[in-house]
Order: structure tokens, then sequence, then C-alpha cells
């Protein structure tokens, strides 16, 4: 096992990892930004180097002051988290070269998975059923880009290949429209991702977003954690995760799971992954894979009991996975509730000091947050504070601990979602499960404020 790791992010994350580090015994240094030099995770972690001032760019995403910060402080290995540098080929492979240990996966699977035409034909050829669609990059030729869309059927979403975040989409109704939407996500797509490659997929009218956390080491062994779904999104952004999935048979699950398995044995992945799905009339169709931890990796932990950081942190150190396919149970139900310091129905951000803290607690309730009294949200990354999360044996009991737990939550001197959460996780149909990726903005349009 690794004597020190360096963590490369911030925020509940970076809380998260220096956790996983200080249970497995292992010192855990922060990198910090000069906006958050007075975080309690940075006060109170074994070592902290200061990486540059508060505009991300010259600190969480300056790969040489992180790579410098683990050579003076004689890490062995660098976590990503998410987001930042997390999904970086050109990151892992500077960390490798530099002789330390990147806790994900290898370069080479990053590239692939992070090129979604790549990905996608990769997932053609592992048997992982994908979104009908063009074959690779779509053709310059008006008229094939017309005959292509035409046997996929109308509506068709155009979507850019080095796309992410949400952005690089653009939904066609009808050919007239065509021709125009590819111009224009090209170059979108072109300035924002610096790669104008676009496919064509036939736009899925009302599907959930379903997805599989898969974990592997470097020994071929590979097992999937069950599933989550994140359909409660607003602008792609998920908002609250559950797992599992209601309503979703298990032989469905187990279907899905093993090819995402035969997927990663295939493509030589190692560490934990994640494959996106739209399930829609019960099938699934992948849409992407995250080479990283995600934001909702808790709920899956919730149910599974086992510990997605640890497992991370192992496997890169060489370790094989300490449990087998057989070993994992999916056992009740849990929810995640992203809080974000920002207007509940306006969502415009609100960060600053936070003069009243105090979090929820009692059986199954979990809160991830770097946040207390008197912590200052900046202004300079994203608003997310803190997870709220909860697990109960029935879905239906975790949703209570939901309720109940939102009812605790103080945050004063900065606005959060909170308020919103409570209206949701009191709403007869998210109550009733299994409400599609559309549900949440046409709630907000029928409940205007
Ligand atoms: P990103 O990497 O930007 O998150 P994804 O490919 O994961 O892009 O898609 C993000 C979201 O866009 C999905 O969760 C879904 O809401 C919508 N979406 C993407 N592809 C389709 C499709 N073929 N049909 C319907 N919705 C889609």
């Amino acid at each position: 096992m690794f004597k020190k790791i360096l963590v490369a992010n911030r925020g509940e994350i970076a809380l998260r990892i220096q956790r996983a580090c200080r249970e497995m015994g292992v010192k855990a240094v922060m990198v910090y930004s000069e906006a958050d030099r007075d975080a309690k995770y940075v006060k109170l972690a074994d070592e902290a180097v200061c990486i540059g001032p508060a505009s991300s760019t010259h600190s969480y995403l300056n790969m040489p002051a992180i790579i410098s910060a683990a050579e003076v402080t004689d890490a062995e290995a660098i976590h990503p988290g998410y987001g930042f540098l997390s999904e970086n080929a050109n990151f892992a492979e500077r960390v490798e070269n530099s002789g330390f240990v990147f806790i994900g996966p290898t370069a080479a699977s990053i590239r692939l998975m992070g090129d979604k035409v790549s990905a996608k034909q990769a997932m053609v050829k592992a048997g992982v059923p994908t979104v009908p669609g063009s074959e690779g990059a779509l053709d310059d030729d008006p008229a094939t880009i017309k005959r292509t869309a035409k046997a996929v059927g109308y509506p068709v979403i155009i979507k850019a290949s080095g796309g992410g975040g949400g952005r690089g989409m653009r939904v066609v109704h009808t050919e007239a429209a065509l021709l125009h939407a590819v111009q224009t996500t090209k170059a979108e797509a072109g300035t924002a991702f610096g790669n104008p490659e676009v496919y064509l997929e036939k736009y899925l009218q009302n599907p959930r977003h379903v997805e599989v956390q898969i974990l592997a080491d470097t020994y071929k062994n590979v097992v999937y954690l069950g599933e989550r779904d994140c359909s409660m999104q607003r602008r792609h952004q998920k908002v609250i995760e559950e797992a599992p999935a209601p309503g979703i048979p298990r032989r469905l699950i187990e279907k899905i799971g093993e090819r995402c398995v035969a997927a990663c044995k295939k493509i030589g992945y190692r560490g934990a992954g994640t494959f996106e799905f739209l399930f829609e009339d019960g099938e699934f169709y992948f849409i992407e894979m995250n080479t990283r931890l995600q934001v909702e990796h808790t709920v899956t932990e919730l149910v599974t009991g086992i510990d997605i950081v640890r497992a991370q942190i192992e496997v890169a150190a060489g370790q094989k996975l300490a449990f087998t396919q057989k070993q994992i149970t999916v056992k009740g139900h849990a929810f995640e509730c992203r809080i974000n310091a920002e207007d509940p129905f306006k969502f415009t951000p609100s960060p600053g000091r936070i003069t009243g803290w105090h979090t929820a607690g009692g059986p199954g309730v979990r809160v991830d947050s770097h946040a207390y009294h008197n912590y200052t949200v900046p202004s300079n990354y994203d608003s997310m504070i803190g997870k709220l999360i909860v697990h109960g044996d029935t879905r239906d009991q975790a949703l209570a601990r939901m309720r109940s737990a939102l009812s605790e939550m103080v945050v004063e001197g900065i606005k959060t979602n909170i308020p919103l959460h409570r209206e949701l996780t009191a709403d007869a149909k998210f109550m009733a499960g299994g409400t599609n990726i559309h549900y949440l903005e046409t709630w907000l349009e029928q409940h205007p404020r």
C-alpha cells in the first residue's frame, strides 16, 4: 500500500478521499488554491501545498504545479477526484511519466472513452447496446448526412465527439433543419472542444438515465456494483440520484452489468468507471463512459457496503479486488441530494459566508460536505457544497429518511437548493419512482415562482 497520496482536487471530494486515506493509514497531501487556503480539510491535512491563485486554470488545472507538489512531498500516487483533471489523458500520462501512480485508468483508456465516437465504436465491438445512429463521425457530404438521419428516423440528436458536461448537442426534428444544425454544432464543437467532429443518433424522447458502476483491478478481475438512476436532472446536470433504479427487472440489470464487465475486460480497463445509459421501453442504450469516480458513487456505497474510494486506491496500489461478483449484493435503497449554494428556484449561484450550519443525522444518514459554520463558499468553483445521502430498507423508507434529514438541515447566510429538494422528495410522481430525464424541467415549468 502507498504511504502517501496527493489529492488533486478540492471541496467535498477532497475531504472524501482524505477520509479514505486516513482510514487506510495512508497520509494525504492536499493541494489548494488561494481561495481554499482556510478550508478545514486543508487545515486538517497531514500536509498541504498551495498550487496557485483562485482561478482553477492556474491551480486545480495546473499540471506542473500539482506534479511538483507531489515531488516536494514525496507522495507516491495522485488521486484526481472528479472534474478538473480527472478525465484528462495528458495529465494521467504526465503523472505516470513523472514516476507517480495515477489513481484511475490508463491514459489510453481515458483517451478512448473521452472521444465519444471512439467510445461508442468500442462499445459496439464489445457487444454493449448503443443508441442507433451514424457509424462513427458524420460525413461532410450533405446527401449522406440526410440519408443517415432518414435511416435512423427523426427526431435525431447531433452530438460533438469531444463534448461533455451536457454541452455540444442539438436536437433536430425535421430534415429541413438538419444541415444547418450539423454545421452549427460542428462550429461550436471546434471552438469549445478543439474538435469539430460530430455524430448523429436517434433522439430518445422519454428515457431515464441509468448508469452502471464498475470496478476493475490490474489482473482482469472486473465487477459491477449494480446501477444508479440519475434521471432527476436540470440542464443535463444531476440533482438527485438513487440506487437501485426503481422498477427495472433484476435480470435486465444483470444482463447489462455483465456486458459492461465484458467490455472492461476487452479494453483492459482498470479502476472505477461508470457506463452511462439511456433506458427506454425496457432497453438500455449506451451514451458514454466516465473514467473516474463520480459524485453519486455514495448511493452505490450505501446499498453495496463497498467503499469505492478505498477500492480505487487498493487496485491502483496493485492489489486484487477484495470481492468477487458473487459477494456483491444490493441491500435496501439509497438517495443522494446534491446540496448547491444557489437560489433554489432561479438557480443563480449564491456564494458567501455560511453563518449557520446544522446538518442532519440519525440512522441511515450520511453527509459528505467540506462546509461548516463560518465557512465561506468561494465564487470561483462549482456551486456544490455537499451531498446528503440516506439509506433505508425500502425505497419508501429511504425517501422518508431523506425528507426527515432535509427538514433538519439548516444553512444560513447563503441560499441553497434544500427547499427544492424538500418539494421534490415529497412529489407524488417522484415518490412513485421511474420519472424520466425531462421530469424536473417540466416540473419547474409547472411550479413557477
Ligand atoms: P455529456 O458528456 O455532455 O454529459 P451525454 O452523452 O452523457 O453528454 O449526454 C448528456 C445528456 O443528454 C443525457 O443524460 C441525456 O439527457 C441527453 N442525451 C444524450 N444523448 C441523447 C439521445 N440520443 N437521446 C435523448 N437524449 C440524449
